[in-house]
C-alpha cells in the first residue's frame, strides 16, 4: 500500500514546531495569484484547507472559530444592522452573520476570487446559505483598499484574515486599522483574527498597540481551536463604549433570545462573558501592549 503524504503546517518553522496532517486525499492545489492553496481530507478533522502553509479552516472545528469571531461581537452590540467580513474567502463567517435576521446588510470584501470559487464546490455547507441570501453582498478588492475608499458605515467589523504574511500583511498595520475606524459607524465594535498569543505573541502586542491609539477600549478574548495549534486562539477587540466588553451573562441571554436562539456547537451566553477573563500570560500581553 502506498506511503500516505504528510502536510505540515509551516506557519510556526521559526520555533522549530511543525504540525502535521496524514492525508487521506487531496482534492484540490494551486498558487493562485496571491497563496498557495491545498484542500485535502483528513480522517479526524474532515476537510482541511490550507494556505501558505497555514491551516484555514477544517470542518470538524471551524464552528469554534466561527461562532466566536461572529456572536460575540453582533450580540455584544446589540443593535447591529450594517455588518463588514475583510477576508473570510470560505465564507464560514458569512453564514454565521446571516443566522442573526436583524442583520440587514452583509458585506465581504475579500483580495482572492479563486478562494470563494473553489468553496463553492468545496465547502457548500457555507457558500450554498450565503451565496444565495439576498443581503449578501461580495466585494474582491484588498480589503485595505475598501476600508480606505468606502463612504459606507459599519456596525460590526469581522476581520478574517490570513496570517500576517503575504496579502494579509496590510491587515495587521496601524493604516487598516485606523481606515477600519474611518468606516466604523458612531457605537461600531471590531473584531480581528489575531493569531496564537502562546507562539505569537508579538502579533497580538503590536495590534493592540495600535487599536489603543485608536479606540477607548481595546482588548481581546479568547477560544480554544483545535488546529488552530498552540493553546488559546486570541480574537482582538476595539470599540468606543468599553461597557459593551463588560455585558451581564443575562443581557447576552436575552439578546440571544431575541435574535432566535439559533444552534451553537460552543458559544453560549456564559462562554462570551468568560471568553474576556484572560490567562494571565495573555492579559501580560495585554498589558504590555498599553506601554
Ligand atoms: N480563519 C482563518 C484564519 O484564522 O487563518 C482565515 C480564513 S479566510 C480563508 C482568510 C482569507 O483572507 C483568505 O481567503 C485570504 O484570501 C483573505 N485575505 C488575505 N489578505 C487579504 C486582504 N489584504 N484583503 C482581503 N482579503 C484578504
Amino acid at each position: 500500500m502506498a506511503e500516505k503524504r504528510w502536510i505540515a503546517e509551516t506557519l510556526f518553522d521559526e520555533l522549530g514546531f511543525r504540525m502535521t496532517f496524514a492525508v487521506e486525499r487531496v482534492l484540490y492545489e494551486t498558487r493562485t495569484e496571491h497563496q498557495h492553496l491545498v484542500l485535502f481530507e483528513h480522517k479526524h478533522f474532515g476537510k482541511v484547507l490550507m494556505l501558505d502553509g497555514a491551516t484555514q479552516v477544517t470542518t470538524r472545528d471551524e464552528f469554534i472559530y466561527h461562532e466566536m469571531m461572529t456572536h460575540v461581537p453582533i450580540l455584544a452590540h446589540g443593535r447591529a444592522r450594517e455588518v463588514l467580513i475583510v477576508g473570510g474567502g470560505d465564507c464560514g463567517i458569512a453564514e454565521e452573520v446571516l443566522k442573526h435576521t436583524s442583520i440587514a446588510r452583509l458585506t465581504q470584501v475579500e483580495i482572492d476570487a479563486s478562494v470563494v470559487e473553489f468553496s463553492k464546490q468545496h465547502f457548500p455547507e457555507f457558500t450554498a446559505p450565503v451565496l444565495s441570501d439576498p443581503r449578501f453582498d461580495l466585494v474582491i478588492d484588498d480589503g485595505m483598499n475598501y476600508v480606505a475608499e468606502t463612504d459606507r458605515r459599519f456596525d460590526v467589523i469581522i476581520v478574517d484574515s490570513t496570517d500576517p504574511q503575504g496579502p494579509g500583511k496590510v491587515l495587521f498595520t496601524r493604516e487598516f486599522y485606523a481606515a477600519c475606524k474611518r468606516c466604523m459607524a458612531p457605537g461600531g465594535v471590531m473584531v480581528t483574527q489575531n493569531g496564537v498569543p502562546f507562539f505569537q505573541p508579538d502579533e497580538l502586542i503590536a495590534s493592540l498597540r495600535h487599536l489603543r491609539e485608536l479606540f477607548a477600549d481595546a482588548a481581546c478574548y479568547v477560544a480554544a481551536i483545535p488546529t488552530y495549534v498552540g493553546g488559546h486562539m486570541a480574537m482582538g477587540w476595539a470599540a468606543d463604549d468599553p461597557q459593551l466588553r463588560h455585558l451581564p451573562v443575562q443581557t447576552i441571554a436575552d439578546r440571544y433570545a431575541e435574535a432566535g436562539r439559533f444552534p451553537t456547537g460552543y458559544w453560549t451566553p456564559e462562554v462570551h462573558k468568560a471568553a474576556f477573563a484572560l490567562p494571565r500570560f495573555i492579559a501580560e500581553h495585554v498589558a504590555a501592549a498599553g506601554q
